[in-house]
């Protein structure tokens, strides 16, 4: 064995594994496995300007690379048990809570400590939720924004980079059983260690099926989530963001009894196109800092659909609509709410004279050929429910961009300590199917590294 314990994916769920195993016990033989790049050499040719379209860069460095698919992300860190994955089921409510507290911590002390945290205890706005058929999900969310998310990663990486051996670009493609522990092959070498803590993400989930297949690991299918990103003027939602960041509602629509809710609301932000795999979906980012805040607000409203027999593959369902609605528009489609409700497409004219000014530029389109009937009726009801406490939402001039889906990854059977049926053998974050999100994600880290820790 050349090292005491392997991480494979350098992602929150990796570092946060990575830094707690540090802080315990400092001597410690970890290597770091991440099929990314370091930070500072992530850099997608999108978001540089160099190209206009995704062009498949092999690692993609929005989703692969130090600090994994939330690098770029928002930095929304949300302390709750009620959305952001299932953690709690393994290691308690409590635990759960005061872990997320401990990583929002770290985050601060790395340089999150202008940043605002943000609750939902005592708002007035949970009654008028009420009032009105939705629910307000109690959390508290840490807002780092892009910006700062970017700062707190990089100071995490030069504490651990001097400590801890990470090598990039290192892809793993299997993991062994050897006689006492484990064996992480990748292009060109391997190493071994008693310990192996799994945390490859989103991006690693047909790995992940790979490797639970080849050594017994029992799995089981997950949901999607469909539906679109709407945007609308910030003034509408202001009373609601400013007080609370981001606020998940919850509608349960009269005609399915389905529930639909609000998720990653960006004040002031933008609206992206994502690209996974080829298939281009819409997601949102907001900065803190002043100069980049646009005189929009944006927030995804979604759907959960979960198949199990005959078919079970959840995440194929969501990618053949997006990839419809990619058919369709080229990328991401735009349609005016108030084009959806007549019935008819948007188009470039009607997006022109629009008193909401897009922040992404999409393809003009009709997202009822698109969307199944069910999932767009329930979104349909839940706008006109929350034009209710937030008056304007249903204006015909509301955006609304699709398709954004959310892919989940199968459920591996995992102990109370998010290990395996092979001792020793740990599987974290959004990979494991049981988070997906930053906070549980990291979360998770921390909590395996402590068991690794109390057993050594
Ligand atoms: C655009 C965007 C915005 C988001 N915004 C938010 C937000 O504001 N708040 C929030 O809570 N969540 C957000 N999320 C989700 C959040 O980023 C994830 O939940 C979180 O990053 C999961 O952490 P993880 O460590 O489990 O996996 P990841 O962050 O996906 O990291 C996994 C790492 O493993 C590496 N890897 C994969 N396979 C291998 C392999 N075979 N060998 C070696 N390395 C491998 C990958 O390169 C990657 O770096 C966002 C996601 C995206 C894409």
């Amino acid at each position: 064995m050349n090292y005491d314990v392997i991480v494979i994916g350098a992602g929150p769920g990796g570092i946060f594994a990575t830094y707690e195993l540090m802080r315990l016990h400092p001597g410690l033989r970890v290597v770091v496995l991440e099929a990314g790049h370091e930070l500072s050499r992530r850099r997608c040719p999108i978001s540089e300007g160099r190209v206009s379209a995704c062009i498949g860069c092999k690692p993609c460095s929005i989703m692969n690379g130090f600090g994994g698919a939330g690098a770029f992300s928002d930095g929304k860190y949300n302390i709750t048990n009620n959305f952001g994955g299932t953690l709690y089921e393994y290691v308690g409510k409590q635990e759960a809570i005061e872990l997320m507290e401990y990583v929002d911590r770290i985050n601060v002390e790395h340089g999150g400590q202008g940043t605002k945290l943000y609750s939902t205890a005592g708002t007035a706005f949970k009654k008028l939720c009420i009032q009105n058929k939705l629910t307000l999900l109690d959390a508290s969310v840490r807002h780092l924004g892009t910006d700062i998310n970017y700062v707190v990663l990089q100071n995490l990486f030069d504490e651990l980079s001097d400590k801890v051996e990470f090598r990039f670009d290192t892809a793993v493609t299997d993991v062994e059983l050897i006689d006492g522990g484990y064996r992480a092959v990748f292009e060109g070498g391997f190493v071994e260690a008693p310990s192996c803590v799994i945390s490859v993400g989103r991006s690693g989930s047909a790995w992940m099926e790979h490797v639970c297949d080849r050594l017994g690991i029992p799995t089981s299918s997950n949901r999607v989530d469909l539906g679109v990103r709407v945007e609308l003027p910030s003034v509408i939602f202001d009373h609601i963001t400013d007080e609370l960041y981001e606020s998940k509602i919850v509608y349960r629509t009269e005609k399915f009894e389905d529930n639909v809710r609000t998720f990653c609301m960006n004040p002031h932000g933008i609206v992206v196109a994502e690209n996974t795999n080829g298939i281009v979906t819409v997601n949102g980012h907001s900065f803190e800092d002043e100069a980049r805040k646009t005189e929009n607000t944006n927030f995804a409203l979604l759907v959960s659909k979960h198949f199990s027999v005959p078919f079970k593959h959840s995440n194929d369902y969501g990618q053949s609509i997006a990839r419809l609605s990619n058919m369709l528009g080229g990328g991401v489609m735009v349609q005016r709410f108030g084009d959806l409700e007549r019935g008819r497409r948007s188009t470039a004219s009607r997006i022109e004279e629009c008193t909401v000014r897009p922040t992404l530029a999409a393809t003009p389109g009709d997202l009822s050929l698109v969307l199944p009937k069910r999932i767009l009726d329930g979104i349909i009801e839940m706008i006109y429910a929350l034009d209710k406490i937030a008056p304007g939402t249903a204006n015909d001039d509301t955006l609304l961009y699709g398709v954004e889906v959310k892919f989940y990854n199968m459920e591996v059977e995992l102990d109370r300590n998010l290990e395996t049926c092979h001792q020793g053998l740990f599987v974290i974050g959004d990979g494991s199917g049981v988070t997906h999100s930053l906070s549980h994600a990291s979360a998770s880290g921390v909590y395996v590294a402590r068991t690794i820790g109390s057993r050594l």
